[in-house]
């Protein structure tokens, strides 16, 4: 059966120019980078190329970018190391309740090391209470992370008036972008972002490689202990093929995003508006304005989230349940919590996440099958 794919949130299957691009890197081009003999000198040339790449997608310079194993390592790098960097001249740290775990499973931790953790409520659309953010800053305050899109729901939070606010009371300022890079404008310059991850396996490069944007100035501790890679701050060899895929990745990002995010926002909202014209009951979750390009999040009233993700893939379909969370125990997800949705309605959801290669002919299935499987579960129940 042929697979149709609507799960882009949780990864994206990577670019044949990407691939393409990286396959050099593997067997003729294997050197080091820290080599000075020919073939190591052109693994550097690779990734400083790609670091440029990087660099223009955000609008920064190339030696404020930082490559990193993931999205994952660049939130921990990013919150950690500015936690650790100006712990004599604060302990308080602000983040939202929607965060991705890498965020939230971070603040946990440093709180058991005595850092004081304020998590932002977010309105019932996702959106964070600005008002609430300038009420929680402290003398003791020295970070503050708010992710740019929210994996679930896709809410865009209003990222250029938290900046203002961070660079006004001189507290750092890191995003989450990894939903985001790719699939909106930013530009860290203009918006007055400090700080900023994004990761190669969300935006059409593979998995394992990322990259942190750290602002010329900002101060914050290595997270990785070793060789003097990333200017002494990311020890590792460099990952040289995951590099050139991301540097590629987001250079054609750049060229294509207006065209892109056309695109699926066109998939989007007929999606949207077949499924609220066709079945009976259901709830859009999130923003309808602020919201990723690609993302739907809707509850279907009195269907099991997990069953319809299992009835849905019979289909060949893929998507993703927003009721649990990655280790399958069935709590609700704490960003459904976090908007207010009944535990119920919160185990009904379902996201769809639409990437390049989908097509209208894809979101006609998807909505035929939905209604159908829908009906049936909701016969049954
Ligand atoms: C996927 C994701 C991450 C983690 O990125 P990895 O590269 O998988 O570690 C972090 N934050 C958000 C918002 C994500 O969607």
């Amino acid at each position: 059966m042929e697979i149709k794919y609507f799960d882009n949130a949780a990864t994206t299957k990577v670019k044949k120019e990407v691939l393409e691009k990286m396959l050099p890197y593997f067997q003729e081009q294997y050197g080091n980078p820290s080599s000075l003999y020919s073939i190591g000198r052109s693994a550097k040339k690779a990734v400083e190329e790609a670091r440029k790449k990087v660099a223009q997608l955000i609008n920064c310079m190339p030696n404020e970018i930082y490559f990193t194993g993931c999205g994952s390592e660049s939130d921990n790098t990013a919150i950690k190391g500015v936690a650790y960097a100006n712990q004599k001249k604060g302990k308080h740290i602000i983040t939202s309740k929607i965060e991705h775990p890498a965020v939230l499973h971070t603040c946990q931790a440093l709180a058991k090391q005595g850092f004081i953790i304020t998590y932002l409520d977010v309105n019932k659309e996702g959106i964070i209470d600005l008002e609430q953010l300038r009420n929680s800053i402290r003398n003791d305050t020295i970070l503050i992370s708010i992710m740019f899109a929210n994996n679930e729901i896709g809410t865009l939070q209003p990222i250029t008036e938290i900046a203002k606010i961070a660079r006004m009371y001189n507290i750092v300022f890191h995003t989450d972008a990894v939903q985001a890079c790719g699939n909106v404008p930013i530009d860290v310059k203009k918006m007055g972002i400090d700080m900023l991850s994004l990761s190669g396996h969300k935006l059409y490069a593979p998995k394992g490689i990322g990259a942190l944007y750290v602002r010329n100035g900002i101060e914050f501790e290595k997270f990785m202990d070793g060789g003097h890679q990333e200017k002494n701050k990311r020890s590792g060899t460099e990952n040289v093929p995951g590099i050139v895929g991301l540097g590629e990745a987001c250079e054609l990002a750049k060229n294509n995003l207006n065209y892109h995010m056309k695109h699926l926002q066109e998939l989007r909202d007929e999606y949207i508006m077949q499924v609220e014209e066709k079945i009976p009951n259901v709830k859009l979750n999130g923003s309808r304005q602020m919201r990723l390009p690609g993302n739907a999040n809707f509850s279907f009233e009195g269907v099991e989230g997990e069953t319809l993700l299992l009835n849905l893939d019979a289909k060949g379909i893929c998507a993703s349940s927003g009721s649990a969370c990655t280790s399958g125990s069935s709590d609700p997800s704490h960003v459904l919590t976090a908007i207010g949705l009944p535990k119920d309605i919160a185990q009904s959801s379902l996201r769809t996440t639409f990437g390049e290669e989908n097509t209208k002919e894809d979101v006609q299935y998807l909505v035929d099958n939905l209604q159908e499987i829908v009906n049936n579960l909701r016969k049954l129940s």
